[in-house]
């Protein structure tokens, strides 16, 4: 069991989630975090955090989709363990449709 960042972060990347995990397994891209599936202790407590609503644990069928791509992104990206600055336009993009089709970036995230 795990939880999964959601496309909807894309962009957002509040980073509120990355203070409360117990565990440190976010991983930070340019503009979204992924959590490591094999590194979450399912606490769940990071769920409630995101303003973005973009955590959701994977018993939810809305996580499927992006399974692979938190397992992917988090062996690559640098780990995360402190919150940054958000985007300033973080909430201009909080509910935008395609986000993973057309904003998401491979670049590693430089927050630490
Ligand atoms: S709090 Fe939500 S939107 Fe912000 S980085 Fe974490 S998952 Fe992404
Ligand atoms: S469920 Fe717990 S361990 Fe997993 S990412 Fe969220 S805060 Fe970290």
């Amino acid at each position: 069991m795990t939880y999964v960042v959601l496309e909807n972060c894309i962009k957002c990347k509040y980073m509120d989630c990355v203070e409360v995990c117990p565990v440190d397994c976010f991983y930070e891209g340019e503009n979204m975090l992924v959590i490591h599936p094999d590194e979450c202790i399912d606490c769940g407590v990071c769920e409630p955090e995101c303003p973005a609503e973009a955590i959701l644990p994977d018993t939810d069928p809305a996580s499927e989709s992006v399974m692979d791509l938190n397992k992917k992104w988090a062996d690559i990206w640098p780990n995360i363990t402190r919150m940054g600055e958000k985007p300033a336009d973080a909430d201009e993009w909080n509910g935008v449709g395609n986000k993973l089709q057309d904003h998401f970036s491979e670049k590693p995230g430089d927050t630490g």
